[in-house]
């Protein structure tokens, strides 16, 4: 398949890199857009308000000449609902959230949003309906503030103080010494894990995207942030169609569906109890690996 664009994680890197380069984030905003611009086909249509119905339609990929990635992959979700995938590493969870983000072309089938094939909606439009939280959260040489900001470039300062309590950020930010103002640096350090999480969160309030995509942490961070985090995400999903690669059990539980994938295909999707009732491969997976991690 044709790639378009970096899939996310690189992405994250390669704004970080032009963002410490150049001060103002609208400037590489521009860029990038400008960039996405000229791929877009020439019918592609600008979108603006998304209910945020998603429709996979016997969706096929792979990365290169590797083999198929993802095979014949079909699913709908609802405006407002939660969505797990779920399991083994390899799967494709990751390459769903790409290609639902069009960082990739699909080899075949569709995907629609709101009944609309995305590829005839503007990257950039597209874009902007779509909210990040993943793993390795994105942060840029700036201040705090700044740095929740860039989900919305034209916030107030009270907005973006508004989507850090929201996101339960604000109380750690206003212990440090300069607050708002605190500088971070480039690769992060100086904060937490969790808290790197919890400002990524607060910028995703901010952008108020119609989907979010999230990416759960698997590394460990300690109970108190965690249950910040749990919380924070519950303010940030709430009506909000939310795709998440899931890797906690309160999440899956939680989930209004359940896609499990395995080897590129959906092999079960259901609730969390359909799904231990079939006791099939996601019983399995439930018995072996997600009991012990809740
Ligand atoms: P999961 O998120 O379920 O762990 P991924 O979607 O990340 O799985 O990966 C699915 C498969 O695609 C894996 O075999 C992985 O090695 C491969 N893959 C993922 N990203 C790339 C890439 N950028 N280039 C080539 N192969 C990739």
């Amino acid at each position: 398949a044709r790639q378009f664009t970096r899939p996310l994680n690189e992405l994250a890197n390669q704004y970080n890199t032009l963002l410490s380069a150049i001060a103002g984030a609208e400037r590489v905003f521009q860029i990038i857009d400008e960039e996405e611009e000229a791929r877009d086909e020439g019918k592609a249509v600008e979108i603006k308000t998304l209910a945020g119905k998603i429709d996979f339609q016997q969706v096929s990929f792979s990365y290169g000449k590797s083999d198929s990635t993802l095979r014949d992959v079909s699913f709908s979700i609802s405006p407002g609902e939660t969505v797990a995938l779920v399991g083994p590493t390899g799967a494709g969870k990751t390459t769903i959230t790409n290609l639902l983000s069009r960082f990739y072309e699909l080899d075949k089938g569709k995907i629609l949003i709101d009944g609309q094939d995305i590829e005839a909606i503007t990257r950039k439009s597209l874009r902007k309906q779509l909210g990040f939280v993943l793993q390795d959260s994105f942060l840029f040489q700036g201040t705090i503030l700044e740095n929740i900001r860039y989900g919305r470039l034209h916030a107030s300062d009270e907005e973006v103080v508004e989507a850090a309590k929201l996101a339960n950020a604000h109380s750690f930010i206003e212990k440090m010494p300069r607050g708002y103002d605190t500088v971070l640096r480039h690769d992060g350090s100086g904060i937490s894990q969790g808290q790197k999480q919890l400002l990524s969160i607060a910028r995703a309030i901010l952008s108020d995207p119609s989907i979010l995509i999230l990416d759960e942490a698997t590394s460990s961070i300690d109970t108190i942030t965690e249950l910040k985090i749990q919380d924070a995400l519950k303010n940030l999903m709430r009506e909000r169609t939310s795709v998440v690669v899931a890797h906690r059990l309160n999440t899956i539980r939680q989930a209004d569906q359940i896609l499990v994938l395995d080897q590129g295909q959906i092999i079960e999707k259901g609730t969390h109890e359909e799904l231990l009732r079939q006791k099939g491969f996601y019983h399995g997976l439930y018995h072996s690996q997600l009991k012990e991690s809740s």
